[in-house]
């Protein structure tokens, strides 16, 4: 059995999903480029380039850069992946950019990653921070020696604002109204495929296998 298909594919997870993790390791196991906006954005930002200069002033505010710009950026990249495999990481986010993706690109499959939001929530309300260090607790996954207390100073921890439990809700509930029509377009195509769990070591395997079907993974690995 040979398979010639190129991994054309695109991520969908909300934020405290393991996105990065899951993201990681289909890099380190299949031969695919990973393209993140917020990377490409941020890399256009320092360089000072035109979609840079653009761009800056939406992301300082957290505001969503504007489509066109967002399309602009993205297909120049993929013009130059033309028969490479890539995975599209936070983009599209707008059905519009969706919709001139998918006229522009054969897309493959697009992964959605299902983590119940009581489950981040938990994850990421338990998270403490050491200010000084940046060496991060949790209350449950990784205490400290002494509750609230940095391990190594014995200085104060702090919880993050954006790591308390009505801002993750908010992010959450941010993500879900702009997510939601993304992947109901694709759905309507039939190109979602969606991995539900609690934990990246259980989700992974199932990545793996849908994504061997459509593509050799670098070196063979089994999962069961
Ligand atoms: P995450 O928590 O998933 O990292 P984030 O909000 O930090 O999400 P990034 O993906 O790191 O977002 O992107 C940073 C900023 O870049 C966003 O706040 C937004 O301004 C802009 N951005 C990224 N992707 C897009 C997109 N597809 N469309 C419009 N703006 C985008
Ligand atoms: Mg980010």
């Amino acid at each position: 059995m040979t398979i010639h298909r190129l991994l054309r594919a695109i991520i969908i997870g909300a934020p405290g999903s393991g996105k990065g993790t899951i993201s990681t390791r289909i890099v380190k196991d299949f031969d695919v480029k990973h393209l993140s906006s917020g990377d490409l954005l941020r890399k256009q930002v320092q360089e000072k380039t035109e979609y840079g200069i653009q761009a800056k002033r939406y992301m300082d505010t957290g505001q969503l850069v504007p489509d066109q710009l967002m399309l602009g950026l993205f297909m120049h990249e993929l013009k130059a992946l033309n028969d490479h495999s890539w995975l599209l990481d936070g983009f599209p986010r707008t059905v519009e950019q969706a919709v001139a993706l998918y006229k522009s690109q054969d897309i493959e499959v697009v992964l959605n990653l299902r983590i119940p939001f009581e489950v981040i929530i938990d994850r990421i309300k338990g998270r403490w921070t050491h200010p000084g260090s940046g060496r991060i607790y949790h209350v449950d996954f990784n205490p400290p020696k002494v509750l609230f207390k940095d391990d190594i100073t014995g200085e104060p921890l702090v919880q993050r604002d954006d790591d308390k439990e009505e801002t993750v809700k908010a992010r959450l509930e941010h993500y879900r109204r702009l997510t939601h029509p993304v992947l109901q377009y694709f759905s309507n195509k039939g190109l979602v495929e969606e991995f539900s769990g609690t934990e990246s070591n259980e989700i992974w395997p199932h990545v793996h296998k849908a994504l061997s079907k459509i593509v050799v993974p670098k070196q063979y690995t089994h999962y069961e």
